[in-house]
């Protein structure tokens, strides 16, 4: 039998998912999950060399309390090289985590086999961000441990949590699981939503036994961490691999050379841009693989998170070498190593750097060409690789891969350029995030081309065929050839609308939540469901997992639910619609009482972080914390989602209590019309976003004028916590009572944290927005409070701002008129102007001044439920428990499964 072809990896058998079936040795014996005639298969050829090493094959996984020990001491004593007199926390950490990670490494083997064997159709998930946080607790709550040793009374087989058997040991041995998890760094990989998205998603794909990898960078520096100095944002940076990754497999064989700059060789018959051509490329780096291990809730199969750092090649630039440049040669290959270096810290928001492009093209080629690595081992056509590979481009950032496709199917491969195309386009399909103009990826074609010189001829031919369809269809329509072009002209320079080209090269274009699914067909790519008719746009609402966002955020409500639902085993978690038999709990007073408390717990919880980052200082009062609304809003700081907004609410009630205080009203007479509550924020702004930073800015100094009024007293409180990221999020969102999710109707294209919110039984006040809408459907408009204007009004709304006279109403103007005073900049009194600006002088934009007044008077409502009719509001906050299962990612795969990648579950 011939040796694989084209595989640029050495030792491909022990270290990459193994061969097809007739290349695999005898390790079928020690295997389980595989069919009869699947083993016999596998066992048909033995190569020799192999022999030795099944024959000798021993690794186990650990099975019980005992063997995890063991292998805990083994890894302090021989991986860590730490004597056990002298084993910390982090120490622990990191041999709980290597211990896991062993057992993941065998079912990583085993799954990656199996999918060889079978050969289904593969998935793979393209995103520039996986926002993933801890990894240990979550690989707990998805391993099962299945302890097959013999007791007393003979053999027994029972399956456990590894959480609980392993928290149990590490009592044993003198630790603590809570204080373990604790040494983890989060992996800061993603922004926001966006990337934290994609990390759900490969929790879901696991679970779903999805045969599916996700592709990213193995940023050095993941999301800068935020440390608030005198109320101002303070950018650190996040070297998170400070003390390794345990997670993380370094592959040094996979490895892959990618080119930058160069020229395209048109000499002789290298004439037509169509035919096979020849980039001689200039710069070129190696990408090198490093993998995690993904596994899924209840199920042996363990998928793979592949990650690619840039590396220097080994080649070397004798020219420089020989001119005596040793010094300068050198640190122009240490350079190489700048292209993974740092995660680009803007959310919904578009830079154009040279770097930035640079990184996608490293990743999209890396991954590229480790996809067709894997599709050719299966010997098949190529033809058939849209029925075995399906590409998920998670925004623009991927969509070169679109180009670099189509660049192997012509340029080295040989295909013919319209049968290539058709392969492109049958294996790609896209997921839009934005229609906010400033967040739409596009690149100039200088330097674009400069960059990537064949790329851009690639992606001038796929626009001249696809430009020559539209005018094939739409003769006479001279306007639609210039709107609809994937080369914006017109400007300073042209344009390359990465938007557009993945909606070209992708045969399924998804919206994030319905409203936003819609909005994109009518708005930025109206001209194409025009061209391509409708069904190629379609939507999938975001999800979230309920493992890490409720049994591992929330392990009390978790333990409630199980115990209420007699699931001992925590089933619901891969079922979640069954939580409706919580509807008819409702109103059952026994159970909101315990309900409540879980609540209370939390909030409690809550108010300890507080109290720790405010310098073990209590900021909300501990004798009311039952009677206090925590009201939360927590995301990335941006216009469209108006934390603006949020904090003139907070200065209006702020003003309003003062007021009655200076008319002579009693403390309880204020507290009757203004309940207690502390206002939680909580974000990162872009270092080079300016507003928002000032946003940032003024919370903090609201919270201090309002903090420290002693007229005021603990009936209001405004509270900033530094360094939001996800492992802060798992403490901060099970504690809300009432969240906000009041983004400008239209921009926000779903959010995930309403999801997560209302997964732990918290309320939302929001605007008709993003998957706002959905939750409404789904828990019932009675258990959520909306308010403002419709999308559909917004452009009405900012045209008037910009041509008539718009009254500001007068509350706000109040609230404007306090900032504009210095009151609370006393040093620097015009510090905040340029916030009230955006509202009174440049159009108010984002509309604050609109929903202002509803804004209002739905927080009065609010005030109303929570203080006079808590055991409503107890039944609301069950309510939606109840009915929040369509938010579970799991039903998101299952619709990109059947509606877009066309695949199957492989059973574990
Ligand atoms: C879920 C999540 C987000 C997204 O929040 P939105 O309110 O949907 O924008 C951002 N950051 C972190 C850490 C998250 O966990």
């Amino acid at each position: 039998m011939a040796p694989p072809t084209n595989s640029s990896t050495t030792n491909d058998m022990i270290t990459e998912e193994p061969q097809s079936p007739h290349q695999i040795p005898r390790l079928t014996r020690r295997l389980t999950g595989f069919l009869p005639q699947e083993i016999k298969a596998i066992d048909a050829t033995i190569p020799l060399k192999s022999r030795a090493l099944w024959n000798k094959h021993q690794v186990k996984k650990f099975e019980n309390a005992d063997q995890f020990e063991g292998r805990f001491i083994d890894h302090v004593e021989t991986t860590l090289a730490r004597s056990l007199y002298n084993c910390d926390d982090l120490a622990a950490y990191e041999a709980t985590s290597m211990a896991i990670r062993d057992n993941l490494t065998i079912d990583w083997n085993k799954t990656q086999q199996k999918f060889t064997t079978r050969d289904p159709k593969r998935i793979y998930y393209l995103s520039l961000e996986f926002l993933m946080g801890r990894a240990l607790d979550n690989a707990l709550i998805n391993m099962q441990i299945d302890d097959t040793t013999t007791d007393v009374n003979g053999s027994k087989a029972t399956s456990t949590n590894a959480r609980d058997m392993v928290s149990k040991s590490l009592n044993d041995l003198g630790f603590k699981l809570e204080d373990v998890i604790e040494q983890e760094s989060d992996a800061g990989l993603g922004n926001g939503g966006l990337g934290r998205l994609a990390a759900c998603f490969i929790d879901s794909m696991a679970t779903e036994n999805i045969p599916a990898w996700g592709y990213g960078l193995r940023y050095e520096y993941g999301i800068f961490s935020q440390k608030i100095i005198d109320g101002y944002q303070v950018e650190t940076p996040d070297y998170w691999l400070n003390f390794g990754n345990a997670w993380e497999i370094e592959r040094n064989e996979v490895q892959f050379p990618v080119t930058f700059y160069g020229y395209v060789d048109r000499s002789e018959k290298n004439t037509s841009t169509l035919a096979p051509s020849q980039w001689i490329g200039g710069e070129r780096v190696l990408a090198c693989a490093y993998d995690f291990p993904v596994s899924g809730y209840k199920t042996s199969n363990v998928n793979n998170l592949r990650m690619w750092k840039a590396k220097p090649t080994t080649e070397f630039d004798f020219a420089k070498f020989n001119s005596g440049d040793y010094q300068n040669s050198v640190e122009q290959q240490q350079r190489a190593e700048s292209i993974t270096a740092c995660l680009y810290p803007n959310d919904n928001f578009e830079q154009g750097k040279e770097l930035r492009l640079k990184q996608q093209y490293f990743w999209c080629s890396a991954s590229l060409h480790d996809i067709i690595r894997r599709y050719k081992k299966t010997k098949r056509p190529w033809r058939e690789f849209p029925d075995q590979v399906a590409i998920q481009l998670n925004d623009t950032h991927p969509t070169l891969a679109v180009v670099e496709l189509q660049r192997i199917l012509v340029d080295l491969e040989k295909l013919d350029w319209h049968e290539a195309w058709d392969i492109v386009t049958a294996t790609f399909a896209y997921t839009n995030h934005t229609v906010m103009q400033e967040a739409l990826e596009k690149w100039p074609v200088g330097l674009f081309g400069h960059l990537l010189p064949r790329h851009l001829e690639i992606i001038y031919d796929i626009n001249w065929f696809f430009l020559q369809d539209v005018a094939k269809k739409f003769p006479k329509d001279v306007d639609l050839l210039s709107r609809i072009s994937i080369i914006e002209e017109g400007g300073q320079e042209r344009q390359i609308r990465m938007a557009y080209l993945a909606v070209v090269g992708s045969h399924k274009v998804n919206g994030v939540a319905e409203l936003h699914s819609e909005l994109i067909k009518t708005t930025i790519f109206s001209d194409f469901v025009k061209f391509y008719g409708p069904s190629k746009f379609t939507n999938v609402t975001n999800g979230i997992t309920p493992r890490r966002w409720l049994k591992g955020a929330n392990p009390e409500l978790d333990k409630l639910i199980s115990e209420t639902l007699k699931d001992p085993e925590c089933n619901y978690l891969l079922d979640m619609p069954k939580l409706t038999k919580l509807n008819e709990l409702a109103d059952d007073k026994e159970f909101q009482k315990k309900w409540y408390k879980v609540k209370m717990d939390n909030k409690i919880r809550l108010a300890d972080l507080i109290k720790k980052l405010n310098g073990g200082v209590d900021i909300i009062d501990r004798e009311h914390i039952d009677d206090t609304l925590f009201d939360i809003q927590v995301k990335r700081i941006h216009e469209y989602k108006r934390q603006q907004l949020n904090v003139f609410s907070c200065i209006y009630r702020y003003l309003a209590m003062k007021t009655m205080i200076a008319n002579g009203a009693s403390l309880a007479e204020v507290e009757e019309k203004f309940p207690r509550k502390v206002s939680i924020f909580g974000g990162k702004s872009a270092p080079g976003y300016y507003m928002a930073k000032l946003i940032i800015k003024l919370i903090n100094s609201v919270g201090d004028v309002i903090n420290n009024d002693v007229e005021i007293g603990s009936l209001l409180k405004v509270v900033f916590i530094p360094e939001y990221n996800v492992s802060k999020a798992e403490i901060i969102i099970p504690a809300s009572d009432l969240s906000e999710h009041i983004s400008t109707a239209g921009t926000e294209a779903s959010g995930t944290s309403n999801m997560k919110f209302v997964m732990n039984g918290g309320l939302i006040i929001g605007t008709v927005d993003g998957a706002n809408v959905e939750i409404t459907r789904e828990i019932g408009e009675d258990n959520i409070f909306l308010f403002g204007n419709l999308s559909e009004n917004v452009e009405e709304l900012r045209y008037n701002h910009q041509y008539q006279d718009t009254p500001i109403p007068e509350d706000l103007e109040k609230v404007l008129a306090h900032i504009e005073a210095g009151n609370f900049s006393p040093e620097n009194p015009n510090e905040f102007q340029p916030i009230v600006d955006t509202i009174k002088s440049h159009g108010d934009y984002y509309l604050c001044s609109d929903d202002f007044e509803s804004y209002i008077a739905t927080q009065e409502l609010v005030d109303q439920v929570f203080h006079k009719q808590r055991e409503e509001w107890t039944k609301k906050s069950i309510l939606s428990v109840a009915n929040c299962g369509f938010f579970s990612s799991d039903r998101c795969i299952q619709e990109y499964s059947e509606t877009i990648w066309n695949v199957e579950p492989v059973k574990k």
